[in-house]
């Protein structure tokens, strides 16, 4: 039977982060997982808190924290550790060749796929919209067959924006990808993987390069790191920004990737397509977990667990029966918000939080389960990511900023 210091379970950015940080603590580390998580949904951006309670703006996280209720997440988390945290992801961005930029006392504005900008905290450059900056044209770049992708739409929504001084153009590249199918932000990105894909954008967009222009394109600047997008702006002689993403998200999927080099170099065994399905326990102990591998179960020790399964969204939580959440591996206590007309607000975009989405665990300070009264479940299982109930993640724009801070929180207790 295998015995670990620590197993993280489940894979998306608390998982990762958490891992990560554990092995560099010097611990033996396994990751067991199923899915890849959210990180291929979601734009790989970090927010940390882009609204308050009452959907205002907030200008800086840090301050923003403050206001929030004793029982979120951030609270439990506390300013230090989250402060480490940043300073943890971004050295290890830029230690391992993509690094983001940005910090917790101000937002960074990104554009978004409908021409919107969004607030978020931590980004890598080529999606900081501090390349509009004074800039005098504005080059929309749209892909032949791409999916949910409309440059019209887009300049309808950002003209206002950046004002009527810029001039705007929408330029669209037949890339040669449609075959009978929907073209992929990822068909896009790995077609620029290719010298011959970048030849022939370069080819496409050098007539438009006039003036103090600024090339807005889909994420498709490469499956990894930064290089495409620094060629690009290099061969162009002018700024080039992507735009959010609906999914497949790339730079979601490049920090994974880059998550997963990582890992490996730092010798954290990775065990995937493996369900974790019940827990050994032994009083307020837990000793080892079950999981379901090839054809049949296998027994994993170790003295630290930490559960980063990401809630309803990726499986950890479950409600069969209205009012009776459950967690799937240690069957902790999960917190939610009473009465069927708190569940849901009518609209899905309210300016209010969304009760079922604020279901998840509670903790202690130091993220362990707790129960009603606020008693420990287990003394060495510690959650984290979306698993943590009683935040709205898509209301106030936190997830990413949640994941990365409890997982931090979780390997230093
Ligand atoms: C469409 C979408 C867009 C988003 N956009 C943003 C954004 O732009 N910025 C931002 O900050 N946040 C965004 N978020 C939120 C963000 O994705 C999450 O809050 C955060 O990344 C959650 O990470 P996690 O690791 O907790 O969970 P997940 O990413 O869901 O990962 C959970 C992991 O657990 C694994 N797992 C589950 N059950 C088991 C089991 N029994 N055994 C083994 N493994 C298991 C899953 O396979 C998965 O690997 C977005 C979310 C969505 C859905």
């Amino acid at each position: 039977m295998k015995h670990s210091d620590t197993i993280v379970i489940g894979s998306g950015l608390a998982g990762l982060m958490a891992a990560y940080t554990s092995v560099r603590q010097g611990k033996t580390v396994t990751l067991l997982t199923t899915g890849s998580g959210s990180l291929s949904l979601n734009s790989g951006v970090i927010d940390v808190l882009g609204f308050d309670g009452n959907h205002e703006f907030v200008a800086s996280p840090k301050e923003g924290i403050k206001s929030l209720p004793e029982d979120h997440p951030y609270k439990k988390i506390g300013m230090d550790m989250l402060e480490k945290a940043v300073d943890e992801f971004l050295a290890f961005t830029k230690e391992y060749g993509f690094p983001y930029h940005g910090s917790l006392e101000k937002q960074i504005m990104v554009p978004t796929a409908v021409g919107t900008m969004k607030p978020t905290c931590l980004a890598p450059q080529s999606l900081d919209g501090a390349a509009f900056e004074g800039k005098s044209k504005v080059v929309i770049v749209g892909i032949s067959g791409l999916k949910d992708f409309y440059g019209d739409i887009i300049q309808e929504n950002i003209r206002p924006l950046l004002g009527e001084n810029l001039s705007y153009e929408v330029v669209m590249v037949d890339a040669g990808l449609e075959g009978g199918r929907d073209v992929t932000t990822l068909d896009a990105a790995r077609w620029l993987d290719q010298d011959k894909g970048m030849a022939a954008l370069v080819n496409a967009l050098k007539p438009h390069a006039s003036g103090n222009a600024v090339f807005l394109l889909p994420q498709i600047l490469g499956t990894s790191g930064e290089s495409v997008a620094i060629a690009l702006r290099e061969k162009l002689g002018a700024e080039v920004i992507e735009t959010t993403c609906l999914p497949p998200s790339v730079n979601g999927l490049r920090l994974q990737k880059m998550f997963h080099q990582a890992l490996m170099k730092l010798g954290v065994d990775i065990i995937e397509d493996t369900k974790v399905l019940r827990a050994v326990t032994k009083g307020s102990k837990c000793t080892a977990v079950v999981a379901q591998a090839a054809a049949r179960e296998k027994t994993y020790e170790a003295d630290k667990f930490i559960l980063a399964t990401g809630g309803f969204y990726s499986g950890g939580i479950t409600m069969r029966e209205f009012e009776k959440p459950r967690e799937m591996i240690f069957d902790l206590p999960v917190w939610f918000v009473p009465g069927e007309e708190n569940w849901s607000n009518e609209q899905l975009f309210s300016d209010k939080p969304q009760g079922f989405a604020k279901t998840g665990i509670r903790t202690d300070e130091s993220l362990r389960p707790v129960d009603d009264s606020g008693k420990v479940v287990f003394d060495n299982v510690y959650v984290i990511g979306r698993n943590l109930g009683g935040y709205d993640f898509c209301f106030e724009h936190s997830g990413n900023g949640v994941a990365l801070a409890s997982a931090y929180k979780a390997v230093m207790m």
